[in-house]
């Protein structure tokens, strides 16, 4: 990493990404926004993996069907899906602009998330496990966490898998696991090798939902996020599966962990953010025209003028910075210390601005009724999960002070 000016700026959105983005931008305002209302009255409802799950929870089948069929007749349903899997091949610059145009709302557009680690999948193994996941038949979900293993997972991970004859045996529990109730496939990390550990004794599997020996505690374990808790604990008791189900390489599974949470989980949470924190600051710039105090809109106030620029800099910023981010990756760059810095920012960022946002309109700002609080739980989680903001620090320093 050039530190002093941080390489040549290299992002341009083609012709091709503004057009997807309008699409993206026309279906959030024609679609998506006229049901956020009653969207929001189903929080109960609300965070599971796949945003079609969220969708069939809280709306008549007709609807859910009817925004299901725009994402595929649009092909936006695929838009992080590569080509030679049927799926749009976008760059992950288009993708970071589409999807934080659907951020703009709490309502769901259904998109199918596939964790790039899936395209390892082989052979039989796409069939099995890659393609119904990318058809929206199958849903995953990853399990790295455990009871004492969140921030040093390569060094303190118990979950263990020893290979008799034919099979792979895994034991272990692990902890945190979002949609492990859903699930139908759960990409697992276990130490193969002790000695090794996260350099070349961890794999990953997939293991199937039904596997004898496998148990998602129920219910799960409740969070501010939900009111549905969609965390659980995921018991492996000598639970078999085959050298089929071994994602990637034996020994391997460490560092597939790393890549997906290095690009598809860092990198995105600046769109994911971005839309959120846009959105507050639409809101509360309407808001501040037409609220009235002292007989003059609160706009007119210094205090509430300087909340909308911080939250106006702080998105001009984010957005630089991870399109810029998602360009280099797109050229070959290694980005992992810049995608750590996206992700750390965009929920801190995030989170002060939903905090002014919900500041500027008072009362209001707290009521379930808007997105306000729903998007400021979301962006103070993306501090812990996924990586704490800490440990993203701390891989950056590790960069910064390794030349
Ligand atoms: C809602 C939710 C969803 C989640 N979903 C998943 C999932 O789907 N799959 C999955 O595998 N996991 C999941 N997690 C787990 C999540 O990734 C971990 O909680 C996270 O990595 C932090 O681990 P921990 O909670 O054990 O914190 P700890 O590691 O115990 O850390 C506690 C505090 O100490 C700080 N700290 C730790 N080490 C250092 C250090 N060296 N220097 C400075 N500070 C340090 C941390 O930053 C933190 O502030 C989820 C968690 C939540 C809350």
């Amino acid at each position: 990493m050039d530190t002093a000016v941080g390489g040549a700026s290299m992002y341009q959105l083609s012709p091709e990404i503004k057009e997807f983005r309008d699409v993206a931008r026309r279906i959030v305002r024609d679609e998506l926004l006229p049901l956020e209302q009653e969207y929001l009255k189903h929080p109960e409802q609300a965070y599971g993996l796949q945003p079609m799950t969220n969708l069939r929870a809280v709306f008549p089948k007709q609807v859910a069907d009817r925004l299901e069929k725009i994402a595929r007749d649009t092909g936006l349903w695929y838009v992080m899906v590569p080509e030679q899997h049927g799926g749009m091949g976008l760059s992950m610059l288009a993708q970071v602009v589409i999807i934080e145009e659907f951020m703009y709302t709490a309502v769901p557009f259904p998109w199918v998330n596939v964790p790039n680690i899936l395209y390892e999948c082989t052979g039989a193994q796409a069939e099995r496990f890659l393609k119904p996941v990318i058809e929206g038949q199958k849903i995953h979900c990853f399990a790295q966490t455990e009871p004492n293993a969140g921030s040093d997972p390569g060094g303190m991970m118990k979950t263990s898998a020893t290979r008799d004859a034919e099979q792979w045996v895994i034991n272990g529990t692990k902890m945190w696991i979002s949609g492990a109730a859903e699930a139908d496939l759960i990409l697992v990390q276990a130490v193969t090798d002790a000695e090794k550990r996260q350099k070349g004794g961890i794999t990953m599997f997939v293991v199937e939902r039904g596997t004898p020996g496998l148990k998602v505690e129920q219910p799960g374990i409740p969070t501010w996020l939900s009111q549905k808790a969609a965390q659980y604990f995921v018991h492996f008791d000598d639970c078999r599966v085959g050298p089929e189900n071994v994602l990637g390489e034996v020994g391997k599974g460490f560092n597939l962990g790393q890549k997906w949470l290095t690009i598809h989980d860092r990198l995105l949470r600046g769109p994911y953010s971005l839309g959120k924190m846009q959105r507050a600051l639409d809101m509360s710039i309407e808001w501040a025209k037409n609220r009235v105090t002292f007989g003059r809109p609160i706009a007119d106030r210094q205090a509430i003028q300087w909340k909308l620029v911080d939250m106006y800099v702080d998105i001009m910023s984010l957005r630089s910075l991870t399109y810029e981010m998602a360009a280099r990756a797109d050229s070959g760059e290694d980005v992992r210390s810049e995608a750590a810095m996206v992700k750390m920012v965009a929920a801190e960022w995030g989170t002060h601005c939903l905090d002014h946002a919900i500041q500027i309109h008072g009362a209001m700002g707290e009521s379930s009724e808007l997105p306000l609080t729903q998007f400021y739980r979301y962006l103070r989680h993306y501090q812990i999960g996924g990586g704490t903001n800490e440990i993203q620090r701390t891989l950056i320093a590790r960069k910064l002070l390794r030349g």
